[in-house]
C-alpha cells in the first residue's frame, strides 16, 4: 500500500506545489514575484550583475593596457619567429557553456620570458573582456572535472568562472578552506561587486609573493635559524608520520619575534638548531627569504595548521594532548575540537601554570594519556626549551610549541578577520588587541628583524664589513 500523502511532511511534489500555491506563504511569494517589490529586487540583481561586469571590464582593460608595452613586442616576436603566441584549452563557463581559455604559449621562443615572469595566464584577461570569464569567480574547470548533472556543480556554474578564485586565495593564506566546492557555493551565494573588488585586492600580494621559483631550497637559513621549506600539506604529512615515530620529534614554528629572541638567547638558538623541523610562521620570515634570495614556499603557522590537523585526525587513532595556557582554556579547546571534528581525540590536557614540584606529575599524565601528538602552549622560547628538555619522557611521537593557539580556539582571544589573514596582516590585529604588550614585538621587533637580515646580506656580500667587526 502507498504511504498516505501528508501536507505537513511534504511527502509528494503535488502536495508541495498545491500547498505552495494556496498557503499564505505561497500567496505572498506570488505577490512578490509579480509585484513592485519583486521588480525592485530583480532590478537590484541586474544592477549587481552589471556592476560586476563593469568591474571586470575596467580591471581587465586597465591591466592589459599597462602590460601592453611588454606583451605586444613579445607576441610580435613570437609570430615573426614562427612560434605560437597563444595556447587554448577548453573550459566550462557560465551555465555550462564550453569556452576556450587563453594562455600565452611559454613553452618555446620569446614567450618563455612571459613564463619566467609568471605572466602567461594574463592572456585570460581577453576571456574576461569577451565575457567568458570574470576577474573573480570559481576556478575555470576542465569539462571532465565537472559533472553538471549534480545540482552543486550547476549552482557553481551560475556565475562566470574567474581568474582569481576565492578558494585559491584561502588556500594561499592557509585558511581552513574546506572543499573547493563548499567555498565556491558560498561565493555564489554571497557574490557582490564589493566582495569581488576585495578579493581582487587581496589576491595582489598573494600573486606578488606567489609561487616564484621552480626550484625551492630544502632549507632556508634565516639569521642562523634553519627553516625547513615545507608547505602546509607537507608539514601535516610530517606531523602525522611523526605521531607514529619511535624516536620523539620536536617541531617549532618561528616568526620574526622568535628569530629576534634567538639572537640574544644562545640556549634558544641551539634548541631551534636541534629541532627536527622548524617552520616559517608569518609574512616577516617569507620577506626575509625573498631578501636572502631563498624563497620560502608558504606561511605554515600552528594556528592555521590546527584545524587541518584535527580534520586529518578524525579517522586516525593518534590523539592530542593539550598542555598550556591558563586553567580552563585547554578544556574549551577540547570542546571546540569535539564540536567541529567529532572523530579527533583529545586524550588529555593540563594548564600551563604549574610549579617545578608538579612537573613530574604533569609529565607522567602526558605519558599515561597515550597521546601521540603533544601541543605545548607556554609561549616561546619557554615551550621549545621545555620540549627539548623533556621530549624523551613524554611518550608522544611528536611535540610542538604552539604559542597562543589555545587562547584563539578557546575563544579567549578573537582571531583577526579572514580578509586580514588573507593579506597576511594578522599581526596588525594582534597589535590592535594588545598594543601595550605587542608594540615592542611587532613595531620595533619587525624593524630590528629586517635591519638584521639586511645587515647579514651586506656582510655576506662584503666580507670586509664582517672583518671590521
Ligand atoms: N603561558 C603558560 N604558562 C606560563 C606562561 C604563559 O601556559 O607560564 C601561556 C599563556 O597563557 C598563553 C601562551 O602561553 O596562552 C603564550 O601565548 P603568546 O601569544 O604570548 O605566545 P607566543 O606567540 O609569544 O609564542
Amino acid at each position: 500500500m502507498k504511504p498516505p500523502v501528508t501536507v505537513q511532511g511534504y511527502r509528494s511534489q503535488r502536495v508541495r506545489a498545491e500547498y505552495g500555491r494556496f498557503s499564505p506563504g505561497g500567496i505572498l511569494w506570488r505577490r512578490f514575484r509579480h509585484g513592485w517589490l519583486g521588480a525592485a529586487w530583480r532590478f537590484a540583481l541586474l544592477l549587481g550583475r552589471l556592476g560586476t561586469r563593469i568591474l571586470d571590464l575596467v580591471l581587465a582593460a586597465s591591466t592589459l593596457l599597462v602590460l601592453a608595452p611588454l606583451i605586444l613586442p613579445i607576441a610580435v616576436l613570437s609570430r615573426v619567429s614562427g612560434h605560437p603566441v597563444l595556447a587554448r584549452e577548453p573550459r566550462v563557463g557560465r551555465w555550462g557553456v564550453i569556452f576556450e581559455l587563453l594562455e600565452f604559449d611559454s613553452t618555446d621562443g620569446p614567450g618563455q620570458l612571459l613564463g619566467r615572469l609568471h605572466l602567461q595566464h594574463l592572456a585570460a584577461l581577453w576571456n574576461v573582456i569577451r565575457g567568458d570569464m570574470s576577474v573573480v569567480g570559481p576556478r575555470a574547470c576542465r569539462p571532465e572535472e565537472l559533472d553538471l548533472r549534480q545540482w552543486a556543480a550547476r549552482k557553481r556554474s551560475n556565475v562566470r568562472p574567474g581568474m582569481v578564485s576565492p578558494w585559491w586565495l584561502r588556500q594561499r593564506a592557509n585558511i581552513d578552506f574546506g572543499s573547493e566546492l563548499d567555498v565556491d557555493l558560498e561565493y555564489v551565494d554571497r557574490q557582490s561587486v564589493r566582495g569581488d573588488l576585495g578579493i581582487a585586492v587581496r589576491a595582489l600580494p598573494a600573486i606578488l609573493y606567489g609561487s616564484g621559483s621552480a626550484t625551492w631550497p630544502y632549507q632556508v637559513d634565516v639569521l642562523g635559524v634553519p627553516i625547513r621549506n615545507l608547505t602546509m600539506e607537507e608539514a601535516l604529512a610530517y606531523i602525522l608520520l611523526g605521531a607514529e615515530s619511535e624516536a620523539p620529534r620536536q617541531l617549532s614554528f618561528v616568526n620574526t619575534d622568535c628569530v629576534n629572541k634567538a639572537q640574544s638567547d644562545p640556549a634558544y638558538a641551539a634548541c631551534l638548531r636541534a629541532c627536527d623541523v622548524v617552520l616559517a610562521d608569518g609574512i616577516g620570515i617569507r620577506i626575509a627569504g625573498k631578501l636572502l634570495r631563498q624563497e620560502i614556499r608558504q606561511n605554515v603557522n600552528g594556528t592555521d595548521l590546527f584545524p587541518l590537523l584535527c580534520r586529518r585526525l578524525q579517522d586516525r587513532d593518534a590523539g592530542l594532548f593539550l598542555l598550556g595556557a591558563r586553567p580552563g582554556v585547554a578544556e574549551l579547546v577540547r570542546d571546540w575540537v569535539e564540536r567541529n571534528y567529532p572523530g579527533a581525540k583529545v586524550k588529555g590536557l593540563h594548564h600551563g601554570y604549574f610549579g617545578p614540584e608538579e612537573q613530574p606529575a604533569v609529565i607522567e599524565e602526558i605519558r599515561q594519556s597515550g597521546a601521540q601528538i603533544l601541543l605545548v602552549a607556554f609561549g616561546s622560547p619557554r615551550q621549545d626549551l621545555w620540549i627539548a628538555e623533556h621530549r624523551g619522557k613524554l611518550g608522544a611521537g611528536i611535540a610542538m610549541g604552539v604559542g597562543g593557539l589555545f587562547d584563539f580556539y578557546s575563544g579567549r582571544i578573537p582571531r583577526a578577520p579572514q580578509w586580514l589573514r588573507e593579506l597576511s596582516l594578522e599581526w596588525i590585529y594582534r597589535l590592535w588587541q594588545e598594543p601595550s604588550r605587542m608594540w615592542k614585538r611587532y613595531l620595533l621587533g619587525n624593524l630590528v628583524f629586517l635591519a638584521r637580515v639586511m645587515w647579514s646580506i651586506l656582510r655576506r656580500r662584503n666580507p670586509a664589513v664582517s672583518a671590521e667587526q
